[in-house]
């Protein structure tokens, strides 16, 4: 976990998941890490409704943008989210497929950001998180380094890695 080395407001996107949202030690990390008055946007999947242009995740986010001098946006994925369990649960069927998940999902939702708000964000840190809950509850945080995308960073540019995923998509099991 780093320390708040960091100026301007910032807007944390996470989880409603109440593994998390009544975890003292992930609160005190993100105080710590956004400072005590970030704004905060506590959602299913967090940053994964910010993959699609419509989500309502994006009034708020909006008004952290517009209204409250935001200069870092922290999105922060889980595991074992109730989100991916119930609609991308190939997904995160193996450790693997997660992992690719988790990166398509933070690029996918970065990118979707800057194309909505693209003046807004241009002076805009989008910074990736991914907390793990353990066996015991206890949950801590790791930075995930931001990737390089080529081109534009737009979502159309952003292919998903696993073949046939397409963000908000219901699958149905047929196993
Ligand atoms: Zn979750």
């Amino acid at each position: 976990m780093s320390g708040n080395h960091h100026s301007g407001s910032a807007v944390f996107v996470r989880c409603m998941d109440p593994r998390l949202t009544e975890s003292d030690e992930f609160n005190a990390w993100a105080k710590n890490e956004f400072g005590p008055k970030h704004d905060l946007i506590s959602t299913a999947g967090g940053p994964i409704r910010l993959m699609s242009p419509d989500s309502d995740a994006y009034v708020d986010l909006g008004i952290s943008l517009h209204h409250h001098n935001v200069s870092r946006i922290g999105l922060c994925l889980h595991s074992d989210c109730g989100y991916n369990n119930e609609f991308h649960p190939e997904e995160v069927s193996t450790p693997e497929r997660e992992h690719a998940w988790m990166n398509y999902c933070f690029h996918r939702a970065a990118a979707t950001i800057r194309q909505r708000f693209a003046s807004a964000t241009r002076h805009v840190a989008i910074e990736y998180y991914y907390a793990t809950i353990h066996p015991d509850g206890s949950v801590t945080v790791d930075r995930v380094p931001a990737m390089t995308v080529e081109g534009n960073l737009s979502a159309d540019n952003i292919q998903p890695n696993i073949k046939g995923i397409e963000p908000g998509t219901k699958r149905v099991q047929t196993a």
